[in-house]
């Protein structure tokens, strides 16, 4: 395998290993691909759908066992989920946003369950492998005087969607999200394997609800063509500066699929992770004197955009409308 796919394809291993939360990219590891059915046994699938429903959801089981700091511990599961939605959004975000993230943890923490990763423990506390969590120490630490008020808000989204997730097919759906999107959310199959309930939605956030919506990153050309260089030898900078930026491909949610440059194609998540971006929805410019990338949103932007549905709970929807939207296809259980 030539050098530069073998980078591309560590990478790839990488990125499908790390997700985003809140304020940092945290990757629920993605279903494996099941190849497309035939046309033929789609329509036998659609009659048989027609005869017979899609098959019941498993109840979510009142405890679970969590693995932290190399001990499984056994908590209510509505307990732990408080501390997840801690650790994932914000204690002053609206409560119908909160509540849709109570859900979507819940659906993360029983599709963790369901890939039993961890022996006897069906979910570990560490945000790059399943989902960041916050013990009651660290929240005191977070909200000083304020905790009480803050605690209440989200075991009240907890308790109020107490059982609840979301379910495809009858299994825990992967509910991957985001803090930010560009104006559409990502399509998991940009990224990781497609899925039907994964797919590109309109998000309403925007630079007036969104700290930091958008954001740039400026590099020396000689600190640009190293970063590239150092990741691809094959790339050929040799040329004018003006000349290095070749074609755009964007994906159909407007982020970049990939940019050639130097001659070499480099995907937008492998840019985003060269350069540090905030997402992978930016413009790459030559000023004359530097390479600018101008960025808006932040994280994968797959799945629920946290900011787009703080927006729309602020505008009255409720978090069943809210999931719905970002998880189009899913049904919301228990
Ligand atoms: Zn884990």
């Amino acid at each position: 395998m030539p050098l530069k796919q073998s980078i591309l394809v560590a990478y790839l291993g990488l990125f499908i290993t790390v997700a985003m939360s809140f304020a940092a990219d945290r990757l629920p590891q993605p279903p494996t691909p099941s190849p497309s059915p035939s046309p033929t046994v789609q329509a036998l699938r659609l009659q048989q759908a027609a005869i017979s429903p899609a098959p019941a959801a498993e109840p979510a089981p009142e405890t679970i066992n969590v693995l932290h700091g190399g001990e499984i511990y056994t908590v209510p599961l509505e307990k732990y989920l408080t501390g997840v939605v801690a650790a994932e959004m914000p204690a002053d975000f609206e409560p119908e946003a909160l509540k849709a993230q109570a859900v979507a943890a819940r659906t993360y923490t029983l599709y963790c369950a369901a890939a039993a990763k961890h022996g006897e423990a069906q979910v570990c506390t560490s945000f790059a492998c399943c989902q960041a969590w916050k013990s009651e120490d660290s929240m005191r630490q977070s909200w000083g005087e304020a905790y009480d008020r803050c605690y209440a808000k989200i075991s009240a989204a907890v308790n109020d969607t107490a059982g609840q997730f979301l379910s495809y097919e009858g299994q825990p759906v992967f509910s991957a999200f985001h803090s930010s999107s560009a104006g559409r959310t990502e399509s998991c199959g940009a990224i990781w394997s497609a899925l039907p309930y994964l797919v590109s939605v309109e998000s309403p956030e925007d630079e007036n609800n969104v700290p930091g919506y958008t954001s740039q990153v400026e590099l020396s050309p000689l600190d640009f063509r190293d970063t590239l260089l150092h990741a691809c030898p094959d790339a050929d900078f040799s040329g004018a500066e003006s000349e290095w930026i070749g074609a755009v491909n964007l994906e159909d949610s407007g982020r970049v699929d990939s940019v050639e440059l130097g001659g070499v194609l480099y995907s937008g998540t492998k840019l985003r992770e060269l350069f540090s971006l905030r997402s992978t929805a930016f413009t790459l410019d030559y000023t004359g004197t530097s390479f600018l990338f101008s960025v808006t949103g932040f994280g994968h932007g797959v799945g629920m955009s946290q900011y787009g549905a703080n927006v729309m709970a602020a505008e009255g929807t409720d978090y069943t409308a809210i999931l719905a939207h970002y998880y189009p296809g899913t049904i919301l259980v228990g």
